[in-house]
């Protein structure tokens, strides 16, 4: 397997404490329990020197949906030897955390041009993940993997904390005082458990990042290689918070106690209690009739055989521009195919209900936008099932719709949706919005590719794509089109695991 994922706990965003419970910590766990033990034997003598650090698994990052309300931020773009996904986040109406994600996205960006070699694939994905939301500090990993000269790859992980009250965003490296002191702890426990390397980590690969457990400890992660042998992959060493906290400044005893105290996070409103969606799909052309409305609603079988149809989809969303285009097709009252990051639906789980809900159809996009056709079944299916999982979730719908990434597919891809009763739904319209980022061009190239049964490309995470979309509708609509959704332009032809570029 080339590529490394964090598997989410299950965890609801009741938001309270111990989120990070049911980890494997068998080894850390073994450890702490046999040196309690000792403890509890020798009440009358000197304790014995207790366990400071060992080597534990590495600690999985939390649920996104855990934070709900925090404003993820995607861009992509897809030229064929050159395929990147940027996803960052921000608390809304918070700064430093934008601007420091930002950053370190675009150090791996600079990164990766220096290294992309012409004439082959080359893949960046930069995502995160939260791994910490207490009191008034959210924590969150960024991870940049990065593919050059095809098998080349680097993965790249940072923890930043963000402290909401004073709305400062501080790297791992500024929660630690002492940062020798870390080091001997890698090096020691790293020889305890013979992990093959010995010596000091490296300062800077020491402090990248840090994390802290509901109980206060520290754990320490390490990228591969630097506290043991390549094979071994991220190696983690937890070390015991009253033994941290003397290494740790100011503002990292602050993010310890919070990480113990473990209070909801005040960095986003308190989750409103709704009803959750009724369960329904999202087919509306293929399934009942829809209830009887005034207008003729644009969920209504249509029948693409006799009437001149064409299907706008948009990609990578829900984002922040997501609403305004949501506005807007309403409006002009019309529907379309939205094409979903699963980790942006866990975000932002209320945009995904508005979308089912005012009648659009909405398709599987993947988790964190990877290459799919370069990853193993296995691989393939966790990034299928956690989207569909997180759809559900949101919206209560399943969808039979799937869309990979930069339209990069293959038999593996194929078979992992056909087992899935998905089909594939491609494009043959590229308005290619992510690139000219401009009104007049997207839709100018939406509108010269138009033709009946077509599917045009589009991203609602760009304003510029929001701004062409009723100037395109109107314009579609002079022309004597019908705007469909995917499943009413392919009704009663969609085939699980099949590829679809038009009618
Ligand atoms: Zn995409």
């Amino acid at each position: 397997m080339r590529r490394h994922h964090r598997t989410p706990v299950a965890f609801r965003p009741s938001l309270s404490r111990a989120p990070q419970r049911g980890r494997p910590l068998s080894w850390g766990v073994a450890l702490a329990v046999s040196a309690l033990i000792l403890v509890g034997c020798t009440d009358d003598e000197p304790d014995p020197e207790p366990v400071a650090a060992v080597v534990v698994d590495v600690p999985r990052v939390l649920d996104r949906s855990a934070v709900v309300g925090l404003v993820p931020r995607q861009d992509s773009s897809n030229d064929p030897e050159d395929q990147r996904s940027i996803s960052t986040v921000s608390v809304p109406g918070e700064k430093s955390l934008d601007d420091r994600l930002r950053a370190i996205a675009d150090d791996a960006i600079a990164d990766y041009e220096s290294g992309i070699s012409p004439g082959t694939a080359n893949e960046l994905n930069v995502t995160w993940d939260p791994v910490l939301a207490a009191g008034p500090f959210l924590g969150v990993l960024t991870t940049a993997r990065r593919y050059t000269g095809g098998a080349h790859s680097t993965t790249i992980s940072q923890s930043v904390y963000t402290d909401v009250a004073s709305g400062k965003t501080y790297t791992s490296a500024e929660l630690v005082d002492d940062v020798g002191r870390l080091r001997t702890w890698v090096a020691d426990a790293a020889e305890k458990a013979e992990l093959g390397r010995s010596g000091l980590p490296r300062r800077a690969a020491t402090v990248r990042d840090l994390r802290f457990e509901p109980d206060g400890s520290l754990i320490i992660v390490l990228a591969q290689g630097e506290a043991g042998a390549e094979a071994l992959g991220e190696v983690a060493v937890r070390v015991n918070g009253d033994a941290a906290g003397e290494a740790l400044s100011k503002v990292g005893r602050q993010v310890q106690d919070a990480a113990l105290e473990g209070d909801p996070f005040e960095g986003v409103p308190d989750p409103v209690d709704e009803p959750s969606a009724e369960p329904s799909t999202v087919a509306p052309a293929t399934g009942e009739p829809q209830p009887a409305e005034a207008d003729a609603s644009p969920s209504e079988e249509v029948d693409c055989d006799r009437e001149k149809c064409i299907a706008l989809t948009f990609d990578d969303g829900p984002g922040p521009y997501t609403q305004k285009l949501l506005d807007e097709l309403a409006a002009k009252d019309v529907n379309v195919t939205f094409f979903l990051i699963g980790g942006n639906v866990a975000t932002q789980p209320d945009l995904v209900r508005k979308e089912v809900e005012a009648g659009h159809a909405i398709g599987n996009h993947s988790w964190d936008h990877p290459q799919l056709s370069a990853m193993s079944d296995a691989e393939i299916a966790d990034e299928v099932d956690r989207t569909a999982a997180a759809i559900k979730d949101a919206a209560g719908v399943t969808t039979s719709l799937m869309r990979p990434p930069y339209g990069a597919t293959n038999d593996t891809v194929a078979s992992v949706l056909r087992d899935r009763d998905d089909a594939q739904i491609l494009w043959n319209v590229d308005t290619e919005d992510w690139k000219n980022r401009d009104v007049q061009i997207t839709t100018q190239r939406a509108l010269d590719g138009a033709a009946p049964g077509a599917i045009i490309l589009m991203h609602d995470i760009h304003p510029t794509t929001v701004q062409a979309v009723p100037g395109i509708i109107d314009a579609l609509r002079r022309q004597g089109y019908t705007l469909v959704t995917v499943p009413q332009l392919l009704s009663g032809e969609l085939k699980p695991g099949e590829k679809f570029f038009n009618r």
